[in-house]
């Protein structure tokens, strides 16, 4: 506990030095890490494929240029996202500065998954850099080789005292928990969510949630097969079917569940050839523990396809179940792992009752050449994030999460305090009268005159607001003479 005091102490201290917050540093420190992620590709790459078998252009592809590109954003945008954004004046600030600050919060706490080990750790600390706080990262320890090399690189590169990493499982994790954070970003399940939460509530700090769910995903009868399918199965079994927005089951009338079959096994095929074992491109379930779990979800299915295990090397082939049934165990909870099951619906109106029957979801897909059937899904039901004729792809627009969202800009409002700042005169106190005791009806009935008649629109709006403003400052002189400054 002493150890874990000391180092939220430290970046505190390095926090209140105030080094952090010039732009021109925090955007010295991003190009750091823009270096390290260059420098070290190989290491970092190694690293994914000891954790997660990703091989070299996937875990490029899903990690590192997720990272880079997130840290281009945020070097480019800065300047304008940490500008003082003006706010629309009234009557009352219609002479003074009145514009939002975005500070620093302090000392952030980001706690990362193992599924996409690096990105999540580091897409965090970027937002939270930008933002100008000091930031401790506890990567997963499940990703054993990502969180060493994470701990090992991040001191070359950054500012020490600033942003630290603290690895280990749950009692470090737990320690640091106890500590005051002024923001607390954790990745991972509900269950240790509700335990995070629960610790920041203690010190009031605010958290953003990232957490997992069921995904589904609507297969209208009106659609390309082919092409839903390809995409359906691009995103469900990458990364071994860990990623928490993998489309998680299918919802397809039972007259195309055989159609839907046989265009995943092609695709599988494509894709990752006859022996899908020694495909590059194939992963690997995290550790024995995810293993055993997904592999009793198996149990008493229909396998319409896959269903191979290897304990010894945590493989499990791209499995199809089919004939679902809602009650099953595969249907209650996120499966994460590379099995997809198959439930049978009979109309659209079926499928947006399930959706709606269940825990909000993460993310939703449907696919079909019916745009008003999309939209009516759209409108029906409510998920985390969607996308339309495809899975996956609305993570590049910021914003899919539990509870608080982040990714660019978002990134650097979640780390930001907006501060509210006025400037004022010290000038035409006469105006403040109507606030200051003795309280008077008339005043108010004036106030109110003013205050809520005024117009905001465009050119017309603003001319009234000068008329009304001037017409404020003579009544103001008319009514106390003597206080006008
Ligand atoms: P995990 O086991 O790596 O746990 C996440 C973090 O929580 C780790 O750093 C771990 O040390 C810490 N932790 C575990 N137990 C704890 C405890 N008792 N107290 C404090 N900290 C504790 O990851 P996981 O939970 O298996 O992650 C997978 C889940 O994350 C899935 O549900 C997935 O959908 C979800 N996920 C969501 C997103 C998203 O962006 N919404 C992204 C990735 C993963």
């Amino acid at each position: 506990m002493e150890r874990m005091q000391q180092i939220v102490g430290r970046a505190r201290a390095a926090f209140n030095s105030g080094r952090s917050r010039p732009l021109e540093f925090r955007v010295q420190q991003l190009k750091a890490l823009e270096r390290m992620v260059q420098e070290k590709e190989k290491e970092i790459l190694a690293a994914l494929k000891a954790d997660l078998n990703k091989s070299g252009p996937n875990a490029y592809s899903h990690e590192l240029l997720g990272v880079l590109r997130e840290l281009v954003l945020a070097m480019e945008k800065l300047p304008s996202w940490a500008a003082p954004h003006p706010v629309k004046k009234d009557l009352l600030t219609l002479r003074d500065e009145a514009y939002i600050h975005y500070e620093p919060l302090g000392v952030v706490l980001v706690i990362g998954a193992w599924n996409y080990p690096f990105l999540l750790v580091m897409q965090p600390l970027i937002g939270a850099i930008a933002a100008g706080n000091a930031v401790v990262v506890k990567p997963s320890e499940i990703s054993e080789n990502t969180a060493r090399l994470v701990a090992e690189l991040l001191p070359q590169y950054l500012d020490k005292d600033l942003y630290t990493v603290v690895t280990g499982g749950v009692p470090e994790a737990t320690e640091l928990l106890a500590q005051r954070f002024d923001h607390i970003l954790y990745t991972g399940n509900s269950a240790v969510g509700k335990i995070v939460m629960a610790a920041a509530a203690k010190h009031l700090t605010p958290v953003t949630l990232e957490l997992g769910g069921k995904s589904p995903c609507y297969i209208d009868k009106d659609c390309d097969l082919a092409v839903a399918c390809r995409r359906i199965t691009w995103g469900k079994y990458m990364n071994c079917g860990q990623t928490c927005i993998a489309p998680d089951y299918i919802l397809c009338d039972p007259s195309i569940q055989g159609k839907v079959v046989e265009n995943i096994k092609a695709t599988l095929k494509e894709f990752y050839g006859e022996d899908v074992k020694s495909s590059p491109d194939y992963g690997r379930i995290v550790n024995q523990r995810h293993f055993k779990r997904v592999k009793s979800l198996l149990e008493g299915q229909k396998i319409a396809h896959g269903g191979e295990t290897d304990e010894a090397s945590c493989f499990i082939a791209p499995t199809i179940l089919t004939d679902v049934s809602p009650e099953s165990k595969v249907m209650e909870e996120e499966i994460f792992g590379p099995v997809l099951p198959i439930v049978t619906v009979r109309s659209v109106e079926e499928a947006i009752e399930f959706i709606n029957l269940r825990e909000k979801p993460l993310a939703l897909y449907v696919f079909s050449n019916n745009k008003k059937l999309i939209r009516r899904v759209i409108a029906e039901t409510s998920s985390g994030g969607m996308t339309a004729n495809d899975v996956i792809m609305h993570s590049v627009v910021p914003g899919h999460s539990g509870m608080g969202a982040y990714l660019g800009q978002y990134s650097f409002e979640t780390f930001s305090h907006r501060r509210a700042c006025l400037i004022k005169d010290l000038r035409w106190e006469a105006v403040n009268k109507v606030r200051y005791p003795p309280g008077s009806m008339e005043m108010m009935h004036l106030a109110k005159l003013f205050l809520l008649k005024q117009c905001n629109k465009g050119r017309v709006g603003q001319f009234i607001s000068a008329l009304l403003a001037a017409l404020k400052a003579v009544v103001a002189k008319v009514l106390c003479p003597k206080l006008e400054g």
